[in-house]
């Protein structure tokens, strides 16, 4: 009828196949029906299937191997394309981690910056550059206190008596003076109060993310491009 056929061993494809298993639809070689697996299988040698009706069952079967392979084939498709959607997330997960850290470092420049511009800014201040002022003026106070209530105390000398004085009158002015300083800058100061307001604006490209105005996070593109392999059936 046809011509005849010697399909393959299933297992071993480089290997002629000499017996046919009815129950697994199976061809197999020599080794593969000693290995057991097929012990209490219905098992038939090829070479004794020579009616018409067993050459095109045996045809029939090499085109059911054929279609259960295109079937795998399809199946890998299937099962590759999912490990590629695997891919991609795993690569926006990267972005977003890599987006979450440069924003992270943008808003740590933006409060650096900030102090900077605020310190600047409180440097202009009039109440800032007036209560340096008041230190010194303070501080003169303190030490002016503290040497005239600590001249009395000296030990008195003949001349000190007789002028009913603690210190001589050059030095006596001197302080005299300082006091007429301090006085002339506290009476300079006005009371004025400040109240510091802020406010912070996103910069224009973030705005539209948290709007929603800009959506899109990317595009995942899968490529399904067949590549022929060339096949001997
Ligand atoms: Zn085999
Ligand atoms: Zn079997």
């Amino acid at each position: 009828m046809s011509k005849r056929l010697s399909p393959a061993c299933q297992v071993h494809p480089s290997t002629r196949a000499d017996v046919v298993c009815q129950k697994h639809k199976e061809f197999l070689c020599t080794r593969c029906l000693i290995n057991g697996e097929h012990a209490r299988c219905d098992i038939r040698e090829l070479r004794q299937m020579t009616s018409p009706s067993e050459a095109v069952a045996i045809h029939l079967l090499v085109l059911t191997n054929i279609a259960k392979a295109k079937l795998l084939n399809r199946n890998r498709v299937e099962e590759e394309i999912g490990e590629q959607e695997v891919v991609v997330a795993t690569q926006m997960d990267h972005f977003l981690d890599l987006l979450k850290r440069k924003l992270a470092g943008m808003k740590n420049d933006c409060v650096n910056k900030m102090r900077e511009d605020f310190e600047k800014k409180a440097e202009l201040a009039e109440q800032l550059k007036e209560k340096r002022d008041i230190e010194r003026v303070m501080e003169l106070l303190h030490a002016e206190v503290d040497i005239l209530l600590e001249a009395d105390s000296q030990p008195q000398t003949p001349r000190k008596l007789r002028e009913n004085q603690s210190m001589s009158e050059v030095e006596f002015l001197r302080h005299l003076d300082k006091k007429r300083q301090a006085q002339k800058t506290l009476s300079h100061l006005k009371e004025t109060k400040i109240r510091p307001t802020s406010k912070f604006t996103l910069a224009f490209s973030l705005i539209d993310i948290c709007t929603g105005r800009r959506r899109n996070f990317g595009k995942a593109a899968l490529d399904v491009r067949s590549i022929h392999i060339e096949q001997d059936n």
